[in-house]
Formats: structure tokens, sequence, C-alpha cells
């Protein structure tokens, strides 16, 4: 009798942790929905004035206006776009940390989706007299089947600190295939800049959250240091890898690896690539 007692309140004690271990499941569910449902509202009420006041700015900037006016809106302007790169910035690392950063993959065209990148960086190249080329190797294949907004944020990135840190030379992205068959392909994405560098030491620690590998970096150059942890995360959920070799003085290289699907996918087969 008293192992039957002994075993029924095992099975019972089982019972409750069961129970409890469910309580907390759904206990964790619910504070991820809280969670998912603040960023959410924050990210529309933080960037639904943002963009207000730079639309203003902007129609301000069509009308007659003095010298200083002219200044002070180009300051309003500038300060609101950091701030929304900043807002930008800190809502995409929670969510990607709260595992609710969800890729969508669409059919694109690679070629197509860098030319636009070169126009949109070009002023911005060309006001620090950079070069900025665009190469891409004849066997990559133009059509692929993947995540193509990420893939630009990844780059724009990249694009963003070569220009921010090089103040002669060139800034290069070349593109090679490194493998695949014909389902699917492995791309290599370089940007390669002829700037400032980055000091040995500090080189394992630039993709961390909120690392700037010079002290005084931030107050030269602004930033958040959230640009590369936000780049290697997305790499990552799009199941490729990215790496860094600098010289002080001489330039870094930027190397991203990334898997594409082939051509034009019927969605189901297309998005196995990222499950
Ligand atoms: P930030 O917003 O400061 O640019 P990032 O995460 O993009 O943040 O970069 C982290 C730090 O890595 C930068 O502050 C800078 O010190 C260094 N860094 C990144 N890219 C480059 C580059 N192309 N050349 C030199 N230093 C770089």
């Amino acid at each position: 009798l008293l192992g039957f007692v002994y075993i029924a309140s095992r099975i019972q004690k089982q019972e409750q942790l069961i129970e409890a271990l469910d309580e907390s499941q759904q206990q964790e569910r619910k504070l991820s929905a809280i969670k998912e449902q603040f960023l959410a509202n924050m990210s529309h009420e933080i960037r639904t004035p943002m963009n207000a006041v730079l639309g203003f700015t902007r129609l301000l900037q069509g009308q007659p206006l003095n010298e200083k006016s002219r200044e002070y809106l180009g300051a309003i302007q500038s300060a609101g776009e950091n701030l929304l790169d900043i807002i930008n910035d800190i809502l995409d690392i929670s969510k990607i940390e709260s595992g609710m950063m969800r890729l969508e993959p669409v059919s694109f065209s690679l070629r197509g989706s860098l030319h636009s990148l070169q126009t949109m960086f070009l002023p911005k190249a060309a006001e620090k007299r950079l070069s900025l080329s665009v190469l891409i190797d004849d066997n990559v294949p133009d059509i692929l089947y993947g995540d193509a907004l990420r893939l630009t944020q990844v780059l724009v990135n990249l694009i963003n600190n070569a220009i921010k840190f090089t103040n002669e030379g060139a800034v290069t992205i070349r593109v090679g295939r490194i493998g695949g068959n014909d389902t699917f392909v492995r791309l290599l994405f370089t940007v390669k800049d002829t700037g400032i560098g980055i000091a040995t030491d500090k080189l394992p620690h630039v993709f961390d959250r909120f690392n700037q590998a010079e002290a005084n970096t931030t107050r030269k150059y602004g930033g958040t240091g959230l640009g590369l942890a936000i780049v290697k995360q997305l790499v990552e959920l799009q199941h490729g890898s990215v790496a860094v070799e600098s010289l002080p003085g001489k330039g870094s290289t930027f190397k991203v690896e990334l898997p594409y699907t082939l051509g034009e996918v019927i969605p189901e087969s297309g998005i196995d690539l990222y499950n």
C-alpha cells in the first residue's frame, strides 16, 4: 500500500510539474505577444510623427527661404533622419533578438538591387570624392529567390560604413559565386574600402552591440554601434555568415556569404531555404 501511495504521489507531482511548465510556457508566450505589440506600437507611434516632421521639412525646402532659414532647415532634416535611423536600428535589434524578425522571400533581380544601391550611394560617395563601383561576376545568376529587402539592409549598412570611414580612394562592392547547384547558389558579397581601417585588437568585437572601434569614433563619425550587430544577426537569420579583414590606415573588407534559391520559385518550395 505504501508503495502504491508513493507512486501515486510521484505521478501527482509530475502532473503538477507538467502543469507548471505549461503555465510558464503560456506566460512566456503571453509576454512575447505583449512585447511584440509594444514594439509594433512604439514603432508606429515614433515613426509617424518623425515622418511628418521630415515630410514638412522637405515641403518647406521647396519654398523661397533666406540663407539662414535654409541652413536651419537642413539641420532639422539631418537630425530627424539620424533619429529615425537610430529608432529603426533599436527596433530592428529588439525584433531580431526576441525572435520576431520574419524573413520575406521574393523573386528579385540581383543586378537590379545592386544598381539601385549604387545609384542611392553615388551622391554620398561623390561628396567625399570617392569612387563607388559594383562588380558582379558573369557566373552569378540574376534572378534569385530570397529576402531582397534584408540583403539590401545588410549592404546599406556596410556601404554606409565604408563611405563614412574612408577619406580618400575607393569603395568597391563585388559579388561572386562560391558554390551551389542547379537549385540554389551560395554568393559572396564583398564590400571593400581604402579607409581608416580597424585596429587588430578591436576587430573581433566590431559585430558586438554598441561597439565602436575607436573611443572617439562616436563623436567624430556619429552612429550607434548597432549597424554591424544588425548585419551579423540578419545574415545569420538568412543562413549566411559575415567576416571582416582590416589593416589600420589601409582599409577594411567585409565579406558576406549568403545562400539563395535560384530563379522564379513557387513560394512554398522557396521558403524552405530559411527553415
Ligand atoms: P556605427 O553606428 O558606429 O557605425 P557599426 O556597428 O556599424 O556602428 O560599426 C561599429 C564600429 O566598427 C564603428 O564605430 C567603427 O569604429 C568600426 N567600423 C565599421 N565599419 C568600418 C569600416 N568600413 N572602416 C573602419 N571602421 C569601421
